[in-house]
């Protein structure tokens, strides 16, 4: 059976300047392995695509979809990082691409960043984790968005983060009532929406975790409250016709490969 391999990226995630400590480093690197061996980056939504029948085998051989997670300004704002110097975007590692291979080499290029919603979280988890400086805001959604090469979607209304005060926090298992996944997922997706103009349709698990009551009630059993196509969590895998469209594998750099050459070897 065929496969699509689903990669995720962190914008946050820089601790040198080498492959191995720096994602930016990691996805400018893997997008020019990924199409020096023939693989088409392609949205999310062609993946989604086929998962429901609607695009055939032959039109996702050899694909590969890009995602990025937390939603720091990182994704899209060049930044000097603290201790590592200037730092490229993730959207301008992909512009770089584009305009060196051309615009032709990969016609369907695209990412999809998972971002979190409530701006009081942001600015809690910004001065707990990382610099206090208001990197994780949400003035480039929309022109982001509308642009057409990242979309916006939703990681949850504030990742439940360990940084946040209140009981059950630091992971994603403990949102397993009604009220808790109408919070996370619903009010979310309200707040994005107020920004982007547009109801996200994709759900990522905030640390790749789910609960039986989000996976297997939730989502499948309340489409017309949350409105999503499909959510992604981070056990690692190629997604399939037969992957349960509520918890996506995805692949993480840093954890599931280390060098692009990792990476082609994880997706044959
Ligand atoms: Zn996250």
């Amino acid at each position: 059976m065929r496969g699509v391999p689903i990669l995720t990226y962190h914008s946050q995630n820089i601790s040198g300047n080498d492959y191995a400590r720096n994602d930016h480093i990691a996805l400018r690197d893997d997008l020019a392995a990924l199409h020096g061996a023939g693989y088409r980056i392609e949205p999310l939504s062609a993946a989604i695509d086929w998962l429901d029948g609607l695009r055939d085998e032959d039109s996702i051989r050899k694909s590969v979809v890009l995602t990025f997670d937390d939603g720091c300004d990182f994704d899209v704002r060049d930044f000097e990082f603290p201790g590592h110097g200037v730092q490229r975007s993730f959207l301008g590692i992909l512009e770089d691409f584009r305009k060196q291979a051309g615009a032709s080499a990969q016609p369907a290029l695209h990412a999809t960043s998972f971002v979190i919603a409530s701006r009081e979280a942001r600015q809690i988890i910004d001065r707990g984790s990382l610099f206090g400086k208001d990197m994780i805001r949400d003035d480039w959604w929309a022109e982001v968005d509308h642009a057409g090469l990242i979309a916006i979607e939703s990681h949850g209304w504030d990742h439940n983060h360990p940084d946040l005060a209140g009981a059950g926090r630091g992971n994603f298992h403990t949102v397993d009532t009604h009220a808790q996944c109408l919070h996370q997922v619903v009010q979310a997706a309200g707040a994005i929406e107020a920004i982007t103009g547009r109801w996200p349709q994709y759900f990522a698990y905030p640390f790749g975790e789910s609960s039986s009551y989000i996976r297997e009630e939730f989502f499948p059993e309340h489409i017309e409250v949350h409105g999503c196509r499909a959510t992604l969590g981070t056990e690692p895998g190629l997604m399939t016709q037969s992957s349960d469209r509520w918890n996506l594998p995805r692949f993480v750099c840093g954890r599931d490969w280390k060098s692009s050459d990792e990476l082609l070897s994880l997706m044959k």
